[in-house]
């Protein structure tokens, strides 16, 4: 009887557990996609970058004999009317850790094996699983270095090898066409933005893995601060989908660094840091919806505001973080070091409740991933574990002469600034909606705050709540 294999943010046939036992066992497997209102839900960058993984993902199931069931509707109701159709024995995934999927799943769980359908859920995701790794008391750990003593040296099971055949049903079940999801539809933002993404699925990422890890790796612990180097992975687009394995990344970073290159510890420290997300996230799951200390609540958080939106359209009058929001705006990403700036300036300078930068990071980022957001976001809020103190305020306008000290950064994303501004900086203004009003040949904005205003509000507040 056939095997349905369910897949979600496991879009790879290599160091794929789940996919490695179903072929193992000798079953006929039937992939299946299902476009669920959780995946319907997600942001607008996300969504489309999804449907460039599960495009890519279903042309390599078709080079071992497969093929990607697509299907619409809430994911119990699609599995339970596929096994119906297939006859098949049991439905196998990757398991994710958001709240919300945990819900959905362990309601799929129960109710598939209340109807005598075998249903299995596998690692894969993630280097530990979040409750293998223990403090010495038995609990959590709420702070990353401890934690990352704790996992530096543990072992990592070697990636299972991608398999070059499997068994396919003798009837394959209708599929839905995925260009009929539309999951691009709201991702309105111009043919600047859709030329990045040329390159995406399980090779591409392998390449960029090897080209990382071949040169930009060596000096990675300056340079990854630096965004107007390209001097990091850029892998987490492909890690949230699962496009590569992170057992994968992470022998990978360990050979580099047997080989005895440079920055090769930073890079297994980093992807640590997801790991970490992925910790906490699983021990205190409110960590994506509320303040994580919940002393925090009282704290004088502004709402959505016209500051905020000026924030959102890249148009603070701050040019670093200016350069952050249009960055992320018209390539899907933005650099770990504007992300804590850009963030920072909101929460701290503008006053605002991260919960609307966590939004608006959610709806422009193709690499959204529901625990590093949660976590980086609650970070610079100073409301996470393990966080800046509050009263650590970032001067954008320091990190700017620090990190980007000529200015390559803010030049190449802020057409304002340059006489003879670059595609990219150009791109912005073709990207954004026309109700944003913006103009690449109008000034640049004065500043909304003056940082020592929005500093002394900002420490003000935090002096006065009531915890
Ligand atoms: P590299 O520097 O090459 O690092 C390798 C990998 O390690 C990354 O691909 C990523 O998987 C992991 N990693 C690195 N830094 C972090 C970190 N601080 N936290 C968790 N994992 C990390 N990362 C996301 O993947 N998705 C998000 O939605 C996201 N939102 C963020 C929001 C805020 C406010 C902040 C401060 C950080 C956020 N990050 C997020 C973390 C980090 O900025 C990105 O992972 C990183 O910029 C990705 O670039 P890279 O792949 O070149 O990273």
């Amino acid at each position: 009887r056939p095997l349905i294999l369910w897949v979600r943010r496991d879009l790879r046939l290599g160091d794929q557990p789940m996919l490695a036992a179903a072929v193992a066992s000798g079953r006929p497997l039937l992939p299946v996609f299902v476009l669920d209102p959780e995946t319907e839900a997600l942001g607008a960058a996300a969504k489309w970058r999804l449907g460039l993984a599960v495009a890519a993902f279903a042309r390599a199931l078709e080079g071992i004999g497969l093929r990607l069931v697509l299907r619409r509707g809430q994911a119990l109701a699609v599995l339970q009317a596929l096994v119906a159709e297939t006859g098949a024995g049991g439905v196998w995934w990757s398991r994710l850790y958001d709240p919300e999927s945990v819900a959905r799943d362990t309601e799929v769980k129960a109710a598939l094996k209340a109807g005598g359908v075998e249903a299995r859920s596998f690692a894969g995701h993630l280097l530990h699983e979040p409750w293998e790794v223990e403090t010495g008391q038995g609990g959590f750990y709420r702070v990353f270095t401890p934690y990352w003593r704790a996992v530096r040296g543990r072992v990592v099971s070697a990636p299972a090898v991608a398999p070059s055949r499997a068994v396919a049903p003798a009837v394959w079940p209708a599929s839905e066409r995925l260009e009929d999801w539309r999951l691009g539809a709201a991702m309105n933002r111009g043919a600047a933005v859709v030329a990045r993404y040329q390159a995406v699925g399980e090779a591409a990422a392998r390449a960029k893995l090897a080209a990382f890890l071949d040169g930009p790796v060596e000096d990675y612990a300056a340079a990854r601060d630096l965004p107007g180097v390209a001097g990091t992975s850029r892998l987490s687009e492909n890690l949230t989908y699962g496009e590569i394995g992170i057992r994968e990344v992470w022998h990978a970073g360990l050979r580099a660094r047997d080989e005895g290159r440079a920055g090769a510890e930073s890079f297994l420290r980093e992807l640590a840091w997801r790991e970490f997300a992925y910790h906490l996230m699983h021990h205190s799951p409110q960590i994506t919806r509320t303040n994580w200390k919940p002393e925090w609540d009282a704290f004088p958080w502004r709402g959505d505001n016209p500051e905020a939106e000026r924030w959102r359209q890249g148009m603070t009058g701050e040019p670093f973080v200016d350069a952050a929001m249009r960055e992320m705006y018209v390539t899907g990403t933005m650099h770990n070091r504007a992300r804590m700036i850009a963030g920072s300036y909101l929460t701290k300078h503008l006053l605002t409740d991260w919960r609307v930068g966590l939004q608006w990071f959610a709806d422009c980022l193709t690499d959204w991933d529901p625990a590093a957001n949660a976590m980086g976001w609650q970070w610079v809020a100073g409301s996470g574990p393990d966080a800046a103190p509050y009263f650590r305020v970032f001067n954008p306008a320091g990190q700017a002469e620090k990190f980007d000290a000529k200015g390559d950064y803010r030049r190449r994303f802020i057409a304002e600034m340059s006489r003879n501004p670059g595609s990219e900086a150009l791109a912005f203004f073709e990207a954004v909606p026309r109700s944003w009003g913006l103009e690449p040949t109008q000034a640049y904005p004065a500043p909304v705050i003056e940082l020592a205003d929005g500093r002394a509000r900002a420490l003000a507040a935090y002096g006065s709540r009531k915890t």
